[in-house]
């Protein structure tokens, strides 16, 4: 994960990592939020790279940045002639 000390909007060292972006699906199950990059060719040839996301919270000002977590793969898969 990239490691943010210091709050983009207001400057705060007040960081909150690692927090999880949840949906929320049927019977209220919870489902983390996910990156999708998808390279299908039509129905039969599903060809998709996913990531989950990870959050760090500012616990100053409440602004939120977003990091794809195998960020690496996804530009290896969008990269490729797959
Ligand atoms: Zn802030």
């Amino acid at each position: 994960m990239i490691k943010n000390e210091t709050c983009k909007m207001c400057g705060s060292d007040k960081i909150i990592q690692g927090v999880k972006m949840l949906d929320f699906g049927h019977a209220n199950i919870k489902r983390s939020l996910s990156l999708e990059v998808d390279k299908s060719k039509g129905f039969f040839h599903k060809n998709i790279e996913k990531s989950d996301i990870s959050t760090n919270v500012c616990g100053n000002c409440g602004n939120i940045e977003l990091y794809a977590i195998n960020y690496h793969e996804l530009w290896e898969f969008y990269n490729s002639n797959k």
